[in-house]
């Protein structure tokens, strides 16, 4: 192959090969501008004319070449800026300022990385974690700049939060319910938090949201009541099947607790961990042997089955043909709850009695729990590919790029 061909194949427009060997480690390739081509100074951006004082050579690695790796030694040119009358190098389309490796090898570091883990995207593409990372945030960060700037606004959104790290520290996903992504996020979950989405998207595109659905957190609900006068708030369905499995837990545990206490060797094996599934799936959803073990579970153990009526008979609330008879339903489920004497659930009741205007809104607008459910799973895994993410920045722009606008999938 003569090398004019292969500086062809390489696909950097106005250079041309001046040297390629091949050894043990891979290739050297090394590339260099024609003649011919314009000098852009790298420190004003400017075209200058004049003699060249002198080169430098840097080396960067390149994609893949038969399965080998590249190295590509360029040799830029360095003339003097009638700006600063200091020596500089001349700005390579292709290469960022500083960069060791090219604008195209990193583009394939930030593909893998949304579908892998940074320490396999390494292994794949030989080089190290710590540089797959600052390949990897400096993309991203170059990415946020043109896509989440300004911050794009929603008609329909949702608002998440997310425990990033043990101990309680969160952060605040903002999803466009349309387009079934994150479209913005930061640190904190507090009505102060949000209100800083609000008032990024600015008073009028605030008055464009039509609906919004929460967690039934009273700070989003203080923050959206306050920020987007027009938007119907929603609880969202997801949201709340998530807390009446939570309290179903609470329950759980409690009993099992007194088991414990009376040695009932019986009830512990049935209310332990791994059993713990079957009271949090929706009955119809189970097995007949799984179906069985709860009923001897319910037949064993009162408090148990009151919470599984409880919250069976709440899903029946979602199950009515309209808002009317919703909440007509949802009257009769405070009072049932109220009665029922399980601490949880009286617990619970209140919460929902303060929120039922919220609960009842899904009748409205009926928002897929799904979208909410597919983020949330997509974030889980997200968290354990990182192994622990060592900045908040870096995790909120890894959100953006598996479930957001930064995604390689995504085409504005
Ligand atoms: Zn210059």
């Amino acid at each position: 192959m003569q090398r004019h061909s292969i500086t062809r194949a390489l696909n950097f427009p106005e250079y041309k090969i001046t040297d390629l060997r091949l050894n043990q480690d891979g290739y050297w390739i090394q590339v260099e501008a024609y003649k011919r081509k314009p000098f852009v100074c790298s420190k004003c951006d400017e075209v200058h004319g004049g003699s060249i004082n002198s080169v430098k050579k840097v080396s960067v690695d390149d994609l893949k070449l038969f399965g080998k790796r590249v190295r590509l030694i360029v040799v830029k040119r360095r003339m003097r800026c009638p700006k600063d009358g200091s020596l500089h190098v001349e700005r390579v389309a292709w290469l960022k300022p500083r960069a060791r490796v090219t604008n195209r090898f990193a583009q394939d570091v930030y593909r893998l990385t949304s579908i892998t883990t940074n320490t396999e995207a390494g292994w794949y593409l030989g080089i190290d974690d710590e540089r797959v990372y600052r390949i990897d945030l400096e993309t991203l960060e170059d990415l946020a700049a043109k896509r989440l700037k300004p911050t794009p606004a929603a008609k329909n959104m949702s608002v998440d939060e997310v425990a990033w790290r043990k101990y309680y520290r969160y952060l605040t996903n903002v999803i466009d319910v349309d387009l079934r992504r994150v479209i913005w996020n930061s640190m904190g979950r507090t009505a102060e938090v949000l209100d800083k989405f609000y008032d990024s998207i600015g008073k009028e595109a605030c008055a464009e949201i039509k609906s919004v659905a929460l967690d039934g957190a009273m700070t989003y609900i203080s923050s959206t009541s306050k920020k987007a006068p027009n938007a119907l708030i929603v609880y969202d369905k997801f949201h709340v099947v998530q807390k009446l499995n939570t309290t179903v837990d609470t329950v759980r545990k409690l009993e099992l607790r007194k088991a414990r206490k009376e040695d009932r060797t019986d009830l512990i094996e049935m209310m332990d961990c791994k059993q713990r599934f079957i009271l949090l799936k929706k009955k119809a959803n189970l097995t007949e042997s799984q179906k069985g073990r709860l009923d001897r579970l319910c037949a064993l153990n009162d408090s148990i089955y009151k919470a599984m009526i409880l919250k069976e008979d709440f899903l029946q609330v979602y199950m009515q043909q309209d808002e009317v008879s919703a909440e007509a339903a949802l009257n009769e489920w405070f009072a049932q709850a109220a009665a029922s004497g399980i601490q949880a659930f009286v617990a619970l009741a209140e919460k929902f009695r303060n929120k039922a205007r919220y609960i009842l809104n899904w009748f409205k607008k009926r928002i897929s729990s799904a979208i909410s459910e597919g983020i949330n799973n997509k974030i889980k895994r997200l968290k354990r590919m990182a192994y622990g993410y060592r900045d908040v920045r870096y995790f909120l722009l890894k959100i953006h790029q598996h479930c957001g606008l930064l995604s390689p999938r995504f085409s504005p």
